[in-house]
């Protein structure tokens, strides 16, 4: 017998209206917003892939939760479910609520940081680099080597390259590593699945020089199930479990809640050893609340200990990357280049191969990504050089890959929604020669993807 379609399994009992509009109103929009797509409206977009984070749509019990939320500023019982919650799962007995991930890297990194201090990751996600480097620290990417060539297979392209870490390590001194940081998915290397094989390998690089291993474990749960389909040790293990795993090797973790905890704002920093967590939570007073809530309402926390439950569930991580898949499988069979295997949450168009006619320092990633707008209201999100390119004195040092992400957000799109972005890549392939590139008129000194304006070239 055929396979049957893999379903999403929930049925929809409140709908959102998008918004169709025209290519002509659409160029306007785009114009209006200097041809960044972060500074559009999100009612002048239909389907909105700019990221996966804080756009799941919540559950039944998880609305049953906000309803039960305990807005007790100190010891409230939400709070109590989610530490629970979390510390279950984690086996991490210090347990710090923050308003979203990068406030818990803002606290753990700041206070690990500062100048002379170095953070070796698989990658470092924006925020993750942004907050090590505001403290004057480096930050140093060692990505498997089987991430440089973006069309090849291999199960695990989320793997750190453990001798590269380890010669960064000798190169600075142990003692002034921050941390050793991964990231699991690898969101900014093409959201791909880290082994527990390296994950092992990376706790014993750290006992080895005495370095603190610290989990980004914000897709965690997608995690685990690649481990449980591709590394053969875990082909039985139950999905939660395989997470287990993964978080006692580590020393703690940063969370973003917005991503696999299945709610729209959340997150926290998870740690074993008592005096770090005293000093961060000294820190978290300051700036995002008392310990018990750490700029959560109660009803958050509610949703965040019921979502971190849901996202283990069989039928949902199985609809969960199938639908990712899918989309990424329909493109590549277009000959649309992409990062392969398909990660997780996202899929990423190689734009440097796709426009190969167009230079990094004219990101023809944000050219696709314009592009794709403009075609078929569609956002996604360029990670290239615009992202993470550099100019100083030397020149122009480009990113190593003109990457257009096109993030899934959880539950929330449908398959047909899915096949209209399909078809509207027919219409940018057409017209690929035509396509041009972009300058930078005006950008902010941190994170300038967020803000930067562009002119069309
Ligand atoms: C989203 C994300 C963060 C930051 O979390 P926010 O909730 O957006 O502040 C950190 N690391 C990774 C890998 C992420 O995907």
């Amino acid at each position: 017998m055929p396979a049957k379609t893999i379903i999403e399994p929930f049925r929809i009992k409140m709908v959102e209206p998008i918004h169709a509009t025209t290519e002509v109103e659409r160029k306007e929009y785009i114009r209006k917003a200097h041809y960044n797509l972060f500074l559009l409206n999100s009612d002048e977009v239909l389907i909105d892939f700019l990221t996966d984070s804080g756009t799941s749509a919540m559950s039944a019990e998880q609305w049953a939760g906000m309803m039960r939320g305990d807005e007790s500023y100190a010891g409230a019982r939400s709070w109590h479910r989610m530490r629970e919650e979390i510390h279950d799962l984690t086996g991490y007995p210090h347990i710090l609520p923050t308003h979203q991930g990068r406030a818990a890297e803002r606290i753990l990194y700041g206070y690990l940081g500062g100048s002379g201090k170095v953070f070796i990751s698989n990658t470092h996600f924006d925020t993750t680099r942004a907050n090590i480097e505001f403290t004057g620290a480096t930050a140093i990417d060692c990505p498997h080597p089987s991430n440089a060539d973006s069309a090849k297979y291999y199960p695990f392209k989320g793997d750190l390259d453990i001798e590269a870490a380890e010669k960064v390590i000798r190169e600075y001194g142990s003692e002034n590593v921050g941390a050793l940081i991964l990231t699991v998915t690898n969101n900014s290397g093409g959201g791909q699945p880290v082994s527990m094989h390296n994950a092992r390998a990376v706790r014993d690089l750290c006992k080895k020089y005495g370095i603190r291993f610290i989990l980004d474990a914000c897709r965690i749960a997608e995690n685990a199930y690649f481990i449980h389909e591709r590394e053969e040790e875990f082909a039985e293990h139950d999905f939660r479990e395989i997470a287990m795993e993964m978080f006692r090797l580590a020393d703690g973790c940063i969370m973003s809640a917005k991503k696999d905890a299945l709610v729209n704002i959340g997150g926290f920093l998870a740690l074993k050893d008592k005096t770090l967590a005293e000093a961060c939570q000294n820190l978290l007073i300051i700036t995002e609340g008392f310990t018990t809530y750490g700029g959560l309402s109660g009803r958050d926390m509610e949703a965040i200990a019921q979502g971190l439950k849901e996202v283990f569930r069989a039928d949902y991580l199985k609809y969960r990357i199938r639908s990712t898949t899918y989309l990424g499988e329909k493109l590549k069979d277009k000959g649309v280049p992409v990062i392969w295997p398909i990660g997780g949450h996202a899929v990423y168009l190689d734009a440097g191969k796709f426009y190969s006619h167009i230079p990094p320092e004219q990101f023809p990633g944000q050219a696709l990504a314009v592009e794709l707008y403009i075609k078929g209201g569609i956002r996604g999100v360029e990670i290239g050089s615009v992202m993470f390119g550099k100019t100083d004195e030397q020149g122009f040092h480009p990113a190593p890959k003109e990457l257009v992400r096109l993030a899934i957000p959880r539950r929330v799109y449908t398959q047909s929604h899915i096949d209209y972005v399909i078809e509207i890549m027919d219409d940018i392939i057409a017209e690929k020669e035509k396509a041009r590139g972009y300058r930078i008129v005006k950008e902010p000194p941190f994170l300038r993807h967020f803000s930067a304006h562009f002119e069309p070239l």
